[in-house]
């Protein structure tokens, strides 16, 4: 490779690096996968070790990758928030003990933590009290999320003692939970980890405080350090910290003390142990109830760590385990293009069927044209598939050329359902007829999918054959076709024709948000159909005559609804299309208005499995059984006496004994003001 060369090429890696971290801590919205960035990580840092004169000083291999957002004030951390080196396989994580073990004196041990895949953040305890929470921002300069992190209920506002410490951990997203968020998001997001982050940026703490996070609490810093990390780890748990009970421990002699009752899950071994224990915790990572996405091994002896220091860009006495992302290869069959039923075009690639974590993928979406320029990718290559976030397949790269002398694919200039040209509108390509039949198609789809109108019976097939018969065309005849006249189709007996009528007939009771949101709006999605309605909105001539009007004004005073989705709602419901639809839709019985009860919407469940009582008086709630009211709503329990199976005691004025008996069983008290940034 000449010089210029080796320039180019680290120009672009940088180049791409720096979108990539820009995508990832700030946007929460990776574009490629962890796999691929590390890949381009570890190339970047070598080209630049074989070329040091072209390693520019701002280089994104010697920076901490920034999540500094402009919504939050930014703060600086007293003891810089580093990554972590990386290891990909058992040898190398043995190598690096036996490495730091021949650079100490003493025999060293090493504690395994799970490394956690959600949002970096430093909590500071002024005399027990939580006076500041900062994300990792570019590791120097973090933001102040101090009110969102309050929201969340595993941070302890307040701590037994009145000790100042500051701690670091990970605040990630329940698994089993992610769906269900993940669902009311306008653009949902690809894993638990990027949603966590994600709404850790909020500007509104409210809307913080409906997403249950998590956090493991993983470091502390004490003004009087204790000699092991095991220690510090145990005063994190005596001061009530949630820290992740699945720790491994290796030293020399393999043993692990035997007292040490407040750590009783943690599996012991020699370091010739590790192999097996990163197989083990491989094997049951997928039925964590959280996301992890690696190891992360460090010194024990905090006097060794110390003398061992830090890079620019690490401490040396940690490393990252990083687990393999699911990945296989494939060749590419063809390239189709598919028409959504907003018109965007979306090249697909068809490609040799390959088992990535347990399921056969065969088509993976290239996005646009620029991913597909981006990665050069032709026909008959050889490509690197990964399931993105573990879930999403994902062509990474190009791993061989075709030997047909196909060239990088292009999009074709018309829409490959009815010819007329295309139109770019940002990256992507658009289909502007409004005829073309496979948006209509992708329309009926979408009006009865399960999140939407949820028609049972009327899947893509059966709406597939409707449509080549002529018998639907749009959304509104769906309600309007004679149902028995399926009987003389191929395929439709008397029992799956009652069915479709059942379906039909049972979606018409949709409350009005659904409805709303099924109407194909483009961002008018069930999140924002839940604004609308909770803004006023009950009623679709109230928004018909703001369309009317032409004034997206009073949209814009509902918190949540943005220049953006006021205009497309404005544009969409003057459209003389979709009135012809609501006229008819109406007609045939759908609600158009919300029932008195849909104004409130389905509260997140941020108690549940908690118990609560209550005692004293508050200047919100009167009487104070409301306040419990708003427990259960939330998916909590109530009691109306402490004892050892409460979880929670509200406590407003006058709190007497309740309150002594809190204390005595260990029972988390919670204000007033508390109470109300929990709800
Ligand atoms: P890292 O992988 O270097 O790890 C450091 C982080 O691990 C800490 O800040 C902490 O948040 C977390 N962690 C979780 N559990 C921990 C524990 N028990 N102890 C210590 N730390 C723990 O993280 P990084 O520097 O933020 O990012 C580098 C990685 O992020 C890359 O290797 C890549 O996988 C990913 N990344 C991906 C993209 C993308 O576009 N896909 C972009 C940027 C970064």
């Amino acid at each position: 490779m000449t010089t210029d060369e080796a320039k180019k090429e680290i120009d672009e890696m940088s180049r791409l690096l720096r979108r990539y971290q820009y995508e990832y801590y700030v946007l929460s919205r990776p574009s490629v996968s962890d796999a691929e960035y590390d890949r381009l990580f570890d190339r970047l840092v070598s080209l630049e070790k074989e070329y040091p004169a072209l390693a520019a000083i701002d280089s994104p291999s010697l920076r901490v990758g920034s999540d500094l957002s402009a919504d939050f004030p930014e703060v600086r951390h007293a003891i810089p928030v580093l990554s972590l080196d990386k290891a990909t396989t058992h040898a190398q994580v043995l190598e690096w003990m036996q490495k730091l073990q021949g650079q100490t004196q003493d025999p060293i041990s090493f504690v395994c933590e799970q490394k956690i895949d959600g949002a970096s953040i430093v909590l500071t305890y002024e005399r027990g009290i939580l006076a500041r929470a900062v994300t990792r921002g570019n590791g120097e300069v973090g933001n102040d999320v101090t009110s969102n992190v309050k929201t969340i209920m595993s941070v302890p506002l307040s701590l037994p003692r009145p000790v100042d410490v500051t701690v670091r951990g990970e605040i990630f997203l329940p698994r089993e939970l992610f769906d269900k968020i993940n669902e009311g998001e306008v653009t949902p997001y690809a894993n638990p980890r990027n949603l966590a982050s994600g709404t850790l940026r909020r500007v509104k703490s409210s809307e913080v405080a409906r997403v249950p996070l998590d956090i493991f609490v993983y470091e502390g810093f004490f003004r009087k350090p204790p000699a092991t990390h095991l220690e510090i780890i145990e005063e994190l748990v005596r001061l009530e910290f949630k820290v992740n009970p699945r720790l491994g421990y290796f030293s020399p002699s393999g043993d692990f003390e035997s007292e040490r009752t407040l750590l009783p899950q943690t599996v012991a071994g020699r370091p010739e142990d590790v192999p097996a224990f990163i197989e083990k915790t491989t094997r049951e990572r997928d039925s964590l109830p959280y996301e992890i996405d690696g190891l992360v091994f460090k010194v024990n002896e905090i006097g060794e760590r110390d003398k061992l220091g830090y890079t620019g860009h690490h401490p040396r006495w940690a490393v990252a385990y990083k687990f393999d992302a699911p990945h296989g290869v494939a060749k590419v069959l063809a390239v189709d293009v598919q028409v959504g039923r907003t018109g965007r075009i979306t090249p697909v690639a068809r490609i040799s069927p390959v088992v990535i974590a347990g399921s056969t993928v065969s088509n993976v979406t290239l996005h646009n044209q620029e991913y597909i320029d981006l990665l050069e990718l032709a026909v008959g290559d050889s490509v690197a598939v990964s399931k993105r976030g573990d879930v999403i397949p994902a062509v990474e790269r190009v791993l061989e050329k075709n030997e047909e002398g196909y060239k990088t694919w292009l999009l074709p200039a018309e829409c490959p359902g009815c010819g007329s040209p295309l139109e770019k509108i940002g990256a992507h390509y658009f289909c502007r007829n409004p005829e073309c039949e496979e948006k209509l198609r992708g329309e009926l789809r979408f009006f009865c999918a399960r999140d939407q109108m949820d028609i049972e019976n009327l899947g893509g097939e059966t709406l597939d054959a409707l449509f080549e018969n002529k018998i639907v065309r749009y959304v509104e005849d769906i309600y309007a076709f004679d149902v028995d006249a399926l009987l003389d189709l191929p395929g439709f007996g008397e029992k799956k024709v009652a069915l479709i009528r059942d379906g039909i007939e049972k979606s018409k009771a949709k409350p009005f948000r659904t409805v709303l949101s099924s109407l194909g709006v483009p961002e008018l999605g069930k999140k924002a159909a839940e604004l609308l309605v909770n803004g006023g909105y009950t009623d679709i001539d109230r928004i018909i005559d703001l369309a009317d009007k032409k004034d997206p004004a009073p949209l814009l005073e509902i918190k949540g609804i943005g220049e953006k989705l006021a205009a497309q709602i404005i544009d969409a419901f003057a459209d003389k299309k979709m009135r012809r639809r609501i006229a008819a839709l109406k007609k045939h019985g759908l609600r158009f208005a919300a029932a008195p009860d849909e104004r409130r919407p389905e509260l997140p469940a941020v108690f549940r499995d908690q118990v609560w009582c209550v005692t004293g008086s508050f200047e919100s709630f009167k009487p104070r059984d409301l306040a419990m009211e708003e427990v259960k709503k939330r998916g909590g329990t109530v009691v109306s006496s402490v004892s050892s199976k409460t979880t929670h005691l509200l406590a407003g004025e006058g709190a007497g004994s309740k309150l002594e008996k809190a204390k005595h069983l260990g029972v988390k008290v919670v204000s007033e003001k508390e109470f109300l940034a929990l709800m």
